[in-house]
């Protein structure tokens, strides 16, 4: 049995990882607000009962990185090694004749984005969003897939807006189909394993088939099943797959949207969807991501960390753990350090494989990267400011950047003189990370 979204759910549950929230929630804001709640504890959110809506919806699968370790089959630290070992092995996906997003086929005005549940995620968005939508395309010159995640506006009953821009593939290939005057038809899957998910945020080289590396990473060709009415290939174990064309030679405003730096994106004049069809499960699930909550950053992060990561190994550092958090201009890497001097090298490293990285905190090997109070006691503890820290001037940063705020950086060696590890041993507390609380209570 392949690996899906609802697999995961149970691995999730089973763990204690998983809260059902069983009363009824607004998907206005409410939603995003209990949502909120449960993100900090730790826990999936699956609401079962949404206004408006028959579907349950389901976010934050990946908001820890035990989540992420859960979805990867391995553990916090090797997360990032699956990440290279499945993506530098690609694999082809496999067409099978049909599959369980398939149960239910609606086409033409049968079909119907109302029954979906509209969840408005912050105070100033235009409207609901659909933001975990795996949008399948094809380029109309080669006929080469591209995979990507692109937020959708509601605008109807059978439209939304879309965002996409070169040199956004999608926007390549969108801009490719209406200079030949052609709509370009795209499929968007909703309710996915973080495989897809993740694979459709990272940039690859343009012509690559993003689901190879899904494939990669689960080790087996991902299976895909044909659309109905556009053409073009879904995960044939997506929930819900809306499918429809981006029109040409149209744009209407879009916007405002909270985006994943936690700043609204103001409106624009985007793209137009138009929906053909949907098919869904029996009993689909609908999955939300609030942006620039954790899930959305370890969505961003996962592809950004693994490139630091080889750039540094490739210095000789003995690298052992990396986390781009809370946000992905910012980075703690965490090495055994052979040499005085050597954090120095390793956040220069990072900084050249990574331009949007602002902030490189390098620590030692006892420091839990994943746990930014850590980070700061290492910075606060073991740091130099004055001779540990250098700065760049004017290097290449964040593009979206009207105050010049992201063109430079600065790294930080935050790791203790070598040879006196006795000063600086932690102390520990022996057993607490043993002890399971319950059994005291
Ligand atoms: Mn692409």
């Amino acid at each position: 049995m392949a690996e899906d979204l609802r697999s995961l759910l149970q691995k999730l549950e089973e763990k204690g990882k998983l809260t059902r929230v069983r009363r009824e929630v607004d998907p206005r804001f409410e939603l995003p607000a209990v949502l909120k709640h449960l993100a900090r504890r730790g826990q999936t959110a699956f609401f079962e009962r949404v206004k408006g809506s028959r579907l349950p919806v389901v976010s934050n699968v990946m908001g820890t990185r035990e989540m992420l370790a859960t979805a990867f089959g391995t553990t916090p630290e090797g997360v990032v090694q699956k990440w290279i070992d499945g993506t530098s092995n690609p694999i082809d996906p496999v067409l099978v004749p049909s599959g369980p997003v398939k149960e239910v086929v609606k086409i033409g005005d049968e079909a119907n984005i109302d029954e979906l549940p509209l969840v408005i995620h912050c105070a100033k968005d235009a409207g609901p969003y659909i933001t975990a939508g795996v949008v399948v395309a094809r380029d109309p010159e080669t006929g080469q897939r591209n995979v990507s995640i692109n937020r959708m506006m509601y605008r109807s009953a059978h439209e939304t807006g879309i965002r996409m821009m070169p040199p956004q593939h999608l926007g390549v290939i969108q801009e490719k189909a209406e200079r030949l005057g052609r709509p370009l038809e795209v499929a968007v899957a909703i309710g996915n394993h973080p495989f897809e998910m993740i694979v459709a945020a990272t940039t690859v080289a343009f012509g690559q088939d993003e689901f190879t590396l899904a494939s990669g990473l689960r080790g087996e060709p991902l299976q895909l099943v044909k659309c109905e009415t556009v053409d073009v290939e879904v995960p044939a174990c997506a929930e819900i797959v809306l499918e429809g064309e981006v029109v040409p030679a149209l744009r209407e405003p879009e916007g405002p949207f909270g985006d994943f730096m936690q700043y609204y994106v103001p409106v624009m004049n985007n793209h137009i969807f138009r929906l053909r069809a949907i098919t869904h499960r029996r009993d689909p699930i609908y999955q939300t991501i609030q942006a620039s909550s954790t899930e959305d950053v370890h969505l961003l992060a996962l592809s950004r960390e693994s490139q630091v990561y080889e750039a540094v190994r490739r210095t000789g550092a003995k690298i052992k753990a990396i986390s781009l958090s809370p946000t992905i201009l910012s980075c703690a890497i965490a090495i055994e350090k052979q040499f005085e001097g050597e954090p120095k090298n390793v956040a220069a490293a990072a900084f050249g494989a990574y331009r949007w990285l602002k902030y490189c905190v390098v620590v030692d090997h006892d420091v839990d990267v994943f746990d930014i109070n850590d980070v700061w006691w290492a910075m606060a503890t073991r740091s130099r400011p004055d001779k540990g820290s250098f700065i760049m001037s004017d290097a290449m940063g964040f593009p979206r950047d009207p105050f010049n705020i992201h063109q430079s950086k600065i790294g930080i060696d935050a790791t203790a003189p070598l040879g006196q590890w006795q000063e600086f041993e932690r102390k520990i507390v022996p057993g607490a990370d043993e002890i399971n609380l319950e059994d005291y209570l």
